[in-house]
């Protein structure tokens, strides 16, 4: 391991965007956002020699960090554009929340645990991303008061598509959730809303952790 760079080096991050490059991210401005929101400050401390690799890792709160992959493929996916307003349901470390943020002008983002929302706020400010907002409460309900919301992102598996947050989607909207049956397989799908019907793709096969029903306690 001597001859690995210390998380976060330009070699590695450079190594990392070649690697989201080759695996099929084409989007420069999504490459871009990836490359400005910096992994090793949202990984805890005993995992920041894994920063930079291409996998999930625990966070506090028995949840986890999404796989960077993943998270550009879905923010590639959600097809931005920098007047969009994006609501996140699913904080965790706030890592999806801030490459986001590059992206598009505010995001609304809710976790149900008040420790990782609390971790995530602090962060993300001290990091400069200012635009985005963390709300404590139960994603299945959304979040009313800034809807209707040009995109909707979850990162956690739904075993329904919950309703709220349909009704919270812009007409014209998109919203990725991964979907199928909690510690399964379950399958990421891009749901578009037109004024007469909502339409379904089925992209790649992922594992989240569960979307769970209300606020966390403690
Ligand atoms: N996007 C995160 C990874 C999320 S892991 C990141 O970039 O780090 C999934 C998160 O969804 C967990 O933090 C979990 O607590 C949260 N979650 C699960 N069910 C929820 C719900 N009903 N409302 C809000 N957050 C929820």
């Amino acid at each position: 391991m001597s001859d690995m760079p210390p998380a976060g080096s330009n070699e590695e991050r450079m190594q990392f965007l070649l690697d989201l490059r080759r695996r099929g991210i084409g989007s420069a401005a999504v490459l871009r956002a990836m490359d400005e929101a910096p992994r090793e400050y949202f990984v805890p401390l005993d995992a920041v020699e894994s920063a930079y690799a291409d996998r999930a890792l625990p966070i506090a709160c028995g949840q986890t960090i999404s796989q960077p992959y993943l998270v550009a493929y879905m923010t590639e996916q959600l097809a931005l554009q920098p007047r969009h307003r994006v609501l996140e349901i699913g904080t965790g470390s706030g890592y999806q929340a801030a490459v986001l943020s590059r992206l598009a002008r505010e995001v609304v983002s809710v976790e149900r645990f008040s420790q990782l929302a609390e971790a995530a706020r602090v962060r993300l400010e001290t990091l400069g991303f200012d635009n985005v907002e963390i709300i404590v409460g139960d994603g299945l309900s959304g979040h009313a008061e800034g809807a209707p919301y040009d995109r909707i992102i979850v990162t956690a598996a739904a075993e329904e598509i919950p309703e709220a947050l349909v009704e919270q989607l812009a007409e014209g909207g998109v919203m990725l959730l991964p979907l199928g049956p909690h510690g399964g397989t379950q399958r990421l799908v891009r749901l578009n809303k037109s004024q007469t019907e909502l339409a379904r793709e089925d992209l790649i096969a992922v594992r989240f952790v569960p979307l769970l029903t209300g606020k966390a306690k403690g």
